[in-house]
Parts: C-alpha cells; sequence; structure tokens
C-alpha cells in the first residue's frame, strides 16, 4: 500500500491518497475520491500530481 498527498484542484485542500501498488513503470494516473470536494480526481500517485497539472501531450491508448 502506497499514500501520498495531492492537492484538491477545487478546494485547495491537501487530501491523502492510497494505492495497491505504484509498480508501473510508466505514469499512471488513478481515480481518487476527494474527501475534500466528494469528487473524483485523477492522480499520479508517484508524484501526488493530477493529471492535468502533468501531462504535456495527450495519452495514447
Ligand atoms: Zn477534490
Amino acid at each position: 500500500m502506497h499514500t501520498f498527498l495531492f492537492r484538491c484542484p477545487h478546494t485547495g485542500h491537501n487530501v491523502q491518497g492510497r494505492v495497491d501498488s505504484i509498480d508501473s513503470p510508466e505514469p499512471t494516473y488513478v481515480a481518487l475520491d476527494c474527501m475534500a470536494c466528494g469528487g473524483v480526481h485523477p492522480v499520479n500517485p508517484r508524484t501526488g500530481k493530477l493529471m492535468s497539472e502533468e501531462v504535456r501531450r495527450p495519452p495514447r491508448r
């Protein structure tokens, strides 16, 4: 289990997130339930950054 903090883009509060694993070698975003605003945010658990803060190019699928 990996815990980290991210900043809620709506409230600006630091919120704790948890993921089972951060073993993936590629940037991976997890959808986290936000305790501050009640929404869901895509966050990179390794950096604690939101997808909107990190992405420089569109994700490929
Ligand atoms: Zn939030």
